[in-house]
This record gives C-alpha cells, structure tokens and sequence, in this order.
C-alpha cells in the first residue's frame, strides 16, 4: 500500500521538482516533455554551491557567491552543513535521553554560530532549499510547491526527519525522499535495460556510499549498502593543502598556514589543481599576489604525486564495496552495471579503482554531479502521475528489534530488508502476572541489547496477568517508504486489542551505523557465544520450573516408577542450578539436555500411571 503522499492531489499540471540537496553542490531537476532535464540556477550554472555566508550587516548570500566570497569572509561561511544534519549523538548518549532531548528543544545542540547568532543545520539547509525553489520558480515561471529530495543511503531517522524539517521551513512539501543511488539508477533508465545488478559508485565531496541493487520487471530493489560519511573529495583536498604548505614553505619560504583566509585560499588552489589533475598528467599551482607578497611562486604537481599521497584514501573505498557485495550476495563477475555518481568519480585514480574491484568500465556517461537530481525528477514524475511503470525498493540499513529476557536483542528487521516493510513477532512475559510489558525498541547488529542503539522505549499497560509464558504479545515494526520506524505492540489475549504507535525518535547517527557494523563483524564469534550462553541459561531456568510444577502438581504418589522419575528428575534440576553457577556454556547445555530427557520420562511414568488399564480403540 503507498503512502498518501504518493498520490498528488494537485491538477495534473502541478511540477514536482527533483531536488540533489548536496554536501558540496545543490541541484534541481524537473521532467519536460517526458525528460528529465536540469535547472539552472540564477546564475546560469546547474550546480549550487552547497554554501550559506553571512555579512555583518545580516545579508546573506547562498551559492556561488557564498563560495567566492569565502575567502574573504571565512568565518561568516558554511560549509558541508550536511555532515551536520539530524541527531550526532553517539550511542551512549542516547541512554542520557533526558538530558539531550532537553538540549535538543533548545536547540544548544548541533548548531553553527556566525557572530552573535546561531543556526540550525536545519535552518542552514532550508536558505539553500529556498534559493533552489526560488531560481526554479523564476526559471520555470511557476510557484513549486512539491519536490522529491535525495539522501545518501545512510542517513537515518532523525537526518531524514532533518532534510523533511529543512523542506518544510523553506516553504516545500516533500513528498518523498529517495536514496541517492536509487535515484542515479533511475536517471540511467537501467529498468528498461536489460540487466540484473548494479554496483553504484557515489563519491561526492564528502561521503562516499557504495550500494548493489538488483532489478526485475522495471523494480529496483536496493541489496545492500555500505560506505563512509567521512570519506570524499574534501579529504583529497586536505591532502593537496598539506603538500601544498609544505613545498611551499620549503621551496618559497612562504607559510601558508599564516591566517584563516590564507588557509581557505590554499584550499580552493588545492581543489583547483586535484581538478586539473583529471584531465592533466600535470598541473601548476600559482600563488596569488596577496599570499606571496608580490613574488611569483609556483610549483608543478604530478598526477602521481597526488595518486601517492592520497593512495590511502582510495583504498578505503575498498572495504565499504566489498561488504557491500557480499551481502548483496553477488560476486562482482555477476554484476551487469557499475554506475558513478558525485564529481569524484570523475578523479582517474578512483575510476581505476572501481575497474579494479568490480572488472568493468563504469557508466559515467550522464555527469555524475547531475545525475541524482535528474533520477529525483523521474521519481516526481513517477508521484506526479508523468512517469509509469517504476517502483522503488530500498533496503533498511541495520537491523531492528527489541530487548528480551536476558539482555537478548531479539530481530524483527533484518538488516538490507527492503523498505517499505511490515513485520511481527510473537512474544511472551517473562515473568508471572507481569501487567506491564517494557518494549525496548532496539536498532542494530549486535547480539545483546546494550549494545545496540536505543530508538525508544514504551510500556504496554493493563497486560491480562498470567502465569509466566502464557501471555500473547505481538510486536509490529514498520517502516515507512520513507525510512521512518513506528512501532506496536499489542496484548492479543485482551478483547480490545491494545496498540501502541510510537515513531522512533532518532536513529544513530550514520557513523554509528557504520562502526557497528564493523563491530558486529569483529565481535561475531564472541557475541554469539554470549547469546548461547544466556540462551542456555534462560532454557535451563525454564525447564527447572517446568520440573518444579511437574513435580508439585503430581503431589504424593505410590507409582515407584513416577517417584524414580521424580527423583532423577529433582537431581537433573540440582545439576543445572550447578552448571549455571559455574555458567560454562557446555556444561549448562548438557545438564539442560539430561533434565529435559528426565522431564519427558517423568512426563511419561505420570501418564502411564494414570492411563487406564484397558487401551481404548482409537476413534476412527
Ligand atoms: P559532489 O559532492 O558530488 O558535488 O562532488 C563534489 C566533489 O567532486 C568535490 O570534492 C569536487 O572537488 C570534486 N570534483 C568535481 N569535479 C571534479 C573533477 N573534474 N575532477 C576531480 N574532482 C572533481
């Protein structure tokens, strides 16, 4: 079922515009006559600058004017805000739920300050939202009310949430938000291809993000993701700048590092020549008069020297792409289509990278700075009613789930389902006329919740009392087309079933994301062995009251064989409470099988002692 925002109530003429909201540059696109085409800014380019600067006197400028103007005003100058964008708290602080919910309602959190006053990433991406609607307005001649915006695969909830706030606070409704490889693939009209899977390969100007998808009757369904928020172009840069202090200090005597402004020059001469150096097996870097006090200072650099001293960087692409492939489950000899997205790509090092690891040539024939926005104006068109036959699938990035007996984090997501998904599990209290059911709502890939990141926390109230085990809890997760979690949990032995809605309130942030996998891989062995052993220990305390209640219920008897059976059955409980005290996982596993052998004879002598003497026909 879609969302209702997926049916545009609007006349049929209404344009719904594709919007790539950038770390480095902005883009919008809309359909024309069945094409997807981009829109030029005021200033007549296709790319907006992802920057905001500020004068003193309250002016502000976005894009390409906030760029030039940097360096002279850097500390009035906003950069990447979208690295800032939804919750940065880290895991632990999401237990200090109290304290940071608080600071995040005064908005002390997360802000950027420019003089005297401070910004939300929010409101810092709304300025850049509001001059893209306003040059598409005026180039279209039309008001937009409506845009479909992209976001890396590995935003979470609360980033998503942030990109939805910014929208809303420059005055769009945005009707979906769409995962920036889905959207290139969809620029690619690869579903009209034939081909099967695909490795898109996004590395803008600061994060990099690898994603396998596999299509089938025109359905994209995003297999798996991976990548790194702080890996991009910016990092190359920062490599360029350091060589470039350097020489220049050693070769001309001039220190780079002077002041802020000389800094934020080396900076764009840096990003100029890694530029240069795509086309150019060499390039030279000149000094500005200002920074070289009327010498004139320059230095070559090789393409091979910057492959050198960023070979690192590239290599930690590797990784990301690999873990991506496998848990696509595909070998790079099966992949069909490798596509590039983000003007990084364009870098030759980076390409050989991607030749290397999947053996073919990219597509990179649309401009990989474009091609997002161009696949996000197809997605509109497809909301708008002007596109057909397309449909989206993405995946949930961790998995999700809840906390049970134990400290276990028991799945009900698994990581890489595709998105929109619902899913439920049956669940029972763990304790005698429990009436209140904590629901502890878990994202992540490590065994024991604690571990794993809290979304939120809720209670189930008025649960039927019942005896440990017997109640009947039902646990529904769903998650939206748009990536939102909401959660239910309903008593089902009740006659008015009970639901509680609740949408998580944040998700961690996307390095989290990224370290728990990492973890999770790491810690797999040692993890699943903790499970098993509190697994253990939650079976041998189940069979021990199940023996407990076996042997109250049968009172006093003459049966030798049932008071036998009784017997060995008592001491296989005292042999269990014994291995869980020492808490080897071998030895409680073997003591719960030897009690749960004696159980079933004690089950069986009471039976036969009770049977009748005569066995019955059986009924036919
Ligand atoms: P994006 O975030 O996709 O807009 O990518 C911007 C990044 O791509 C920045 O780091 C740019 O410096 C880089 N970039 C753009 N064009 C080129 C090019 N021709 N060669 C190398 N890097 C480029």
């Amino acid at each position: 079922m879609d969302t209702p925002t997926d049916t545009p109530t609007d006349a049929p003429t209404e344009t719904i515009i594709g919007i790539d909201l950038g770390t480095t540059n902005s883009a919008v696109a809309y359909m024309k006559d069945g094409e997807s085409v981009i829109v030029p800014n005021m200033e007549g380019d296709a790319l907006t600058p992802s920057v905001v600067a500020f004068a003193e006197d309250d002016r502000r400028w976005v894009g390409r004017i906030a760029k030039t103007q940097a360096v002279a005003n850097p500390r009035r100058t906003i950069f990447s805000i979208k690295r800032r964008m939804g919750s940065t708290r880290t895991a632990r602080e999401e237990l200090l739920d109290v304290v940071s919910s608080i600071k995040r309602r005064m908005g002390t959190e997360n802000v950027v300050t420019v003089g005297n006053r401070t910004y939300t990433p929010v409101e810092i991406s709304a300025m850049i939202l509001e001059k893209l609607k306003a040059d598409t307005e005026a180039y279209l001649g039309k008001t937009i009310k409506r845009a479909v915006i992209t976001v890396p695969a590995y935003f979470n909830d609360s980033q998503r949430r942030a990109t939805r706030e910014a929208g809303a606070v420059a005055g769009l409704e945005v009707v979906r938000l769409v995962n920036e490889p889905t959207a290139a693939s969809l620029a690619y009209g690869l579903d009209i291809e034939k081909v099967h899977s695909i490795l898109v390969w996004d590395l803008g100007g600061g994060t990099f993000d690898v994603s396998v998808l596999e299509l089938g009757d025109g359905v994209f369904e995003v297999k798996a993701v991976n990548g790194n928020t702080k890996l991009g172009g910016d990092d190359y840069d920062q490599r360029l700048v350091e060589m470039l202090i350097e020489r220049f200090r050693d070769e001309w005597d001039v220190d780079l590092n002077q002041d802020a402004t000389a800094k934020r020059m080396t900076r764009q001469l840096a990003e100029q020549a890694k530029m240069r150096l795509t086309d150019d097996a060499e390039t030279r870097v000149v000094l500005p008069a200002y920074l070289s006090e009327g010498r004139r200072c320059a230095l070559t650099v090789t393409r091979d020297a910057f492959e050198q001293i960023t070979a690192d960087i590239t290599e930690r692409m590797v990784a990301p792409a690999e873990c991506a492939l496998s848990d696509a489950g595909i070998d790079p000899i099966a992949l069909d289509r490798v596509v590039l997205v983000g003007g990084m790509t364009r870098v030759p090092a980076v390409r050989a990278l991607v030749k290397r690891i999947t053996g073919i040539d990219p597509y990179g024939h649309i401009d990989p700075d474009k091609v997002v926005a161009l696949g996000a104006a197809i997605q509109a068109g497809v909301l708008a009613g002007q596109v057909h036959n397309v449909t989206l699938v993405d995946v949930t990035p961790l998995s999700l789930g809840i906390e049970t007996k134990g400290e276990l984090f028991t799945r009900i997501i698994h990581r890489n389902t595709p998105i929109p998904t619902t899913k439920s599990k049956l669940f029972t209290n763990a304790e005698d006329d429990q009436t209140v059911v904590e629901i502890h709502v878990l994202q992540g890939e490590r065994e024991l919740a604690p571990d794993n990141v809290t979304l939120d926390k809720f209670y189930l109230h008025d649960v039927e009392p019942q005896p440990r085990g017997e109640a009947r809890l039902e646990v529904w997760f769903d998650i939206d087309a748009n990536g939102m979690v909401h959660v239910s949990a309903v008593d089902l032995q009740q006659d008015t079933v009970k639901r509680i809605r609740i949408e998580a309130a944040c998700q961690p942030p996307a390095d989290v994301v990224e370290r728990m996998l990492a973890q999770s891989q790491e810690k797999m062995e040692s993890d699943q062995r903790k499970r098993q052993e509190i697994e253990a220990g939650i079976r041998g305390e189940n069979l021990i009251l199940a023996t407990e209640k076996l042997v109250g219920d049968m009172g006093e008897t003459p049966d030798e064989k049932v008071r036998q059976a009784a017997e060995a059955a008592e001491h296989g409980t005292a042999q269990v409470r014994d291995a869980m005290a020492d808490g080897r996982l071998e030895r409680i596993t073997s003591a719960n099988e030897t009690l749960e052998a004696q159980v079933k004879k004690l089950d069986l002598a009471i039976k036969a002692a009770a049977a009748p003497i005569m066995a019955q026909e059986p009924v036919a």
